[in-house]
């Protein structure tokens, strides 16, 4: 047997002073020909390996250089530098991956994020990127555990869809057809996707919700958690072509149930994460600060990365209609100032993101949830309010990001449904299996879509989306 390792994280927790123990990871540093720090990717606490002078091979001592890997064994003591409690004196050491420390892109100093994108196949080595990468884990349990504790079904939606009805975006196509021109062509000239290997066109999926209802009017309540695509051709700090989405779906659930939901699950997972992961956290909210140093006064934010989160779960977020937000826009100074790129037109308007975050970073100073938007601007299957003009939609917003989640109830009255769905040239024949849940035994539901990526970036107050997924696809990039 190989493994009879202990985690580092664990065994600074346990503090077994005088035990025999055996760790391995990856040498952070080496100073003196005597004081590696360790890692091993548990905590972003390196253990001290203390090797006794003169006690160990001059070739093995030139082998231990930044990022080889090796395994260390000894006894644990109190240490006696600064910095750490616990040394581990070391009675053997061995080399098992040798780093060529010339060659080795990530030097033991602090590098720009931006420099860390170009080299993301290492940037997990980094404390940066090691503690927002335990964060995200942590999120993922937290929603694995929240909806689970509620009985909530986890539904595996498709990745590969057919339907491209739902409008969330502009999406990647799915096909293995040649693509120099030989694909067979049908009578109108265009490609014949029917000889296409499912026998029709299909798309990578930007959504799993018109298949999560389905799921929710059997289970009641279903929620799935897994990768989303859209085409978006623009390069913000907020958009990736590979996402991960939460998407609950509730049967016997209206707009106002949604949101208690939605605002109940997104405190949920941030607390979980402060008390689980309270080092890394700690590790970002100081990180968070310094990078804040380099800026004006003004352009700082007001709270730290755990007070704002502190104070976001222990308040209520401010919810609002489209139609009160509108009216807070016009009379802003901001927009008597002219301030706004976007000018405000008036009720009907499609908001902006400066429109948004003017809401919740300016006015508001919290999470806000908007609802009952106009019709005109949200997808067809949103439930149409009484009013005649608006439907049951709802935005979550929250301070540094905008929107993390988007949701609504549903249109379950089978008339209204499909009359939007002609208003707005959807052919009811490819939807067929999505209306039949209107069909047989229809209930009003409402459900959301959260963007995970959104929700670790406010966890962990990263201010680039590439920053917190594993391996960024953005135009133009997929390179690791
Ligand atoms: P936005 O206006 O920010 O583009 P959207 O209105 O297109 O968002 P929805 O279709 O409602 O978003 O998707 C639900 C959630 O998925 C959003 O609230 C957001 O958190 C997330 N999301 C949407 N598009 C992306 C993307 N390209 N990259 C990362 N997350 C996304
Ligand atoms: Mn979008």
């Amino acid at each position: 047997m190989f493994n009879n390792r202990i985690k580092i994280k664990e065994l600074l927790a346990q503090e077994p002073a005088g035990q025999q123990v055996t760790v391995m990871g990856w040498v952070r540093t080496f100073r003196n020909n005597q004081f590696i720090a360790l890692n091993d990717g548990s905590t972003n606490n390196n253990l001290q390996v203390v090797l006794e002078l003169g006690k160990f091979p001059e070739e093995l001592l030139k082998r231990i250089t930044t990022s080889a890997s090796l395994r260390a064994q000894g006894v644990i003591e109190p240490s006696l530098g600064k910095g750490q409690k616990l040394d581990l004196k070391a009675t053997t050491i061995e080399i098992l991956g040798d780093s060529d420390a010339e060659k080795y892109p990530l030097q033991p100093k602090k590098h720009s994020l931006e420099f860390l994108r170009e080299k993301t196949h290492l940037r997990f080595r980094t404390n940066t990127f090691g503690a927002i990468f335990r964060v995200r884990h942590t999120l993922a349990f937290a929603v694995h555990q929240f909806f689970n504790q509620k009985g909530f079904i986890y539904l595996h939606t498709p990745i590969i869809t057919a339907s491209d009805a739902e409008g969330a975006g502009e999406m990647f196509r799915v096909t293995t057809l040649p693509m120099d021109g030989t694909a067979p062509k049908n009578e109108e000239g265009s490609v014949n996707y029917k000889e296409d290997f499912f026998g029709r066109s299909t798309n990578l999926t930007v959504s799993g919700q018109l298949e999560g209802e389905l799921g929710a009017t059997a289970f009641g309540e279903i929620y799935t958690f897994g990768p989303t695509f859209r085409a978006e051709n623009s390069n913000t700090a907020r958009h990736l072509a590979e996402f991960w989405m939460i998407e609950p779906e509730m049967a016997f659930c209206d707009l106002e149930d949604n949101m208690n939901l939605a605002e109940e699950f997104i405190k949920y997972i941030i607390r979980y994460a402060m008390q689980h992961n309270a080092e890394d956290m700690q590790f970002l909210d100081q990180r968070l600060f310094e990078e804040e140093k380099q800026l004006p006064p003004d352009k700082r934010s007001e709270m730290g990365l755990l007070d704002k989160l502190k104070f976001v779960v222990d308040n209520q977020f401010e919810r609002i209609t489209y139609t009160a937000a509108i009216d807070i826009l016009r009379q802003s100074n901001h927009n008597k100032k002219k301030k706004f790129q976007y000018e405000i037109t008036g009720w009907g308007m499609d908001l902006q993101s400066e429109h948004e975050r003017y809401l919740v970073e300016k006015h508001f100073k919290k999470p806000v949830i908007l609802s009952n938007y106009p019709a005109a601007t949200k997808a067809f299957y949103m439930r149409q309010n009484e009013d005649g003009k608006t439907v049951a939609a709802m935005d979550i917003l929250v301070p540094g990001i905008g929107e993390i989640a988007g949701g609504s109830q549903r249109e379950e009255r089978m008339d209204r449904l499909t009359t939007r769905m002609k208003e707005m040239h959807i052919p009811e024949e490819e939807l067929w299996w999505y209306l039949d849940t209107r069909r047989f035994g229809t209930v009003p539901h409402a459900g959301f879509g959260l963007g995970f990526e959104r929700m670790v970036q406010f966890v962990t107050g990263m201010n680039n989306i590439r920053d917190v997924i594993a391996f960024p696809r953005t135009p133009g990039s997929a390179e690791f």
